[in-house]
């Protein structure tokens, strides 16, 4: 709606929204639309959903009107109101005489990269022959591959190049984020971009984030203990966030630091939890607990960065990497009625009863250490006794 438009004006005529009647509008005389690109999609959008042929009659000035393209007596008219942006419809004849098309000529490689965008971008290796499939099902007409190819890499180049811009202005959003939270760790790291690019152009390499107020707040009301882990990102420089998260009293997600780097290793998982260390200003590692999917690099890390610290390991992990060797539904309940064990006897009393089950599944699994994966055998100064990595797979 137009900002001087009037109350009255939006009392007396429905006005289009376009975020809920854009998937199949429907118009009537007196209609509002916010601009003159609205009606015109709104009408497009129209035609492709009724399989007919509508084009707009050119050289209106501020008077936009379509017509049906095989000669019908369909037709729309809006133009554009006094002091304003708005644009009514001031003649409609909502009847086609003709008969439906299955051949849109409206669907082009424009209008299916504009539907389709957020798919492309979840998904940017979508086979075209799947999308075509999908583009098909979903309006029921005639589209050729050459127009998906067409859209697919419009989507793409768009996307790529609003990644560029928006590694550009990592600094500004560095400074952005200090301005507002002054007492925040941002370190953003770069590298000589070599290869092909320019000499002396630099390269994106780590982004980290620690907020002031969450170092303030975490000492207060978190329990010692913290969630590591690290997934991968989409997108065309891929790379992979790292996490660490904290829990609160009442046992919910505390996110405490996180980092965008290049792969997840052991000099990047290495680097990460030094920060973090210093970051939460974590002394005395003897009373910390930190749970983790035991990454290769991660482990190392915990080694050499909080050797006296209690190292967890999530038993949906361990559930799944003994799922891979040994199957069963009895094996996979002892694990579990000994992960929840909160005594040794208890413990011991299901690891007898594995063995008996199964000796390989016993064997492979006597091999992890119980302080890692038990309550039986867990410090009890987190005083928490969670043994599931969601908290960070959540964020
Ligand atoms: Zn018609």
């Amino acid at each position: 709606m137009a900002a001087n438009s009037t109350d009255e004006e939006e009392i007396k005529w429905s006005v289009f929204d376009e975020k809920s009647e854009i998937g199949h509008p429907k118009f009537e005389l007196g209609q509002l639309f916010a601009s003159a690109k609205v009606f015109r999609e709104a009408v497009k959008k129209q035609a492709i959903v009724e399989r007919r042929h509508v084009v707009q009659k050119r050289n209106y000035g501020s008077r936009v009107k379509f017509v049906c393209s095989n000669g019908c007596k369909w037709n729309i008219y809006a133009n554009k109101m006094q002091r304003s942006d708005t644009y009514q419809v001031r003649v409609y004849d909502p009847k086609h005489t003709c008969t439906q098309t299955f051949d849109q000529k409206q669907i082009n490689s424009k209008c299916i990269a504009n539907y389709y965008e957020n798919d492309i971008r979840m998904n940017s290796t979508w086979p075209l022959q799947a999308f075509l499939k999908k583009v098909v099902n979903d309006w029921g007409c005639h589209v050729s591959i050459y127009a998906i190819a067409r859209a697919k890499r419009k989507v793409l180049r768009t996307i790529n190049g609003k990644h560029v811009e928006q590694y550009s202005r990592v600094w500004d959003y560095a400074n952005a984020l200090l301005k507002a939270l002054p007492d925040s760790t941002i370190l953003v790291m770069t590298e000589d971009a070599g290869g092909t690019e320019e000499v002396g152009q630099k390269r994106f390499k780590i982004l980290y984030t620690c907020f002031g107020a969450v170092k303030k707040e975490f000492r207060k009301g978190c329990r010692p203990l913290i969630w590591l882990d690290g997934c991968h990102l989409k997108g065309p420089y891929g790379g992979q966030l790292l996490a660490a998260i904290g829990t609160y009293a009442n046992d919910g997600m505390y996110p405490l630091a996180w980092a965008v780097v290049e792969a997840e290793n052991s000099e990047s998982w290495n680097w990460f939890l030094k920060q973090v260390v210093e970051d939460l200003n974590i002394e005395n590692e003897s009373s910390w607990t930190f749970i983790s999917n035991r990454q290769k690099g991660l482990i190392n890390a915990l080694e050499n960065i909080v050797p006296n610290a209690e190292h967890r390991f999530c038993v949906m992990h361990l559930y799944r990497n003994m799922w891979k060797e040994h199957k069963g539904i009895g094996v996979r309940m002892i694990l579990w009625k000994a992960a929840r064990a909160t005594t040794e006897y208890t413990f011991k009393k299901h690891m007898d009863e594995l063995q008996k089950l199964s000796k390989t599944c016993y064997d492979w699994l006597s091999e992890k250490p119980r302080t890692q994966w038990s309550r039986s055998a867990f410090r009890l100064t987190p005083k928490s006794d969670q043994f599931v990595n969601n908290q960070c797979e959540i964020c």
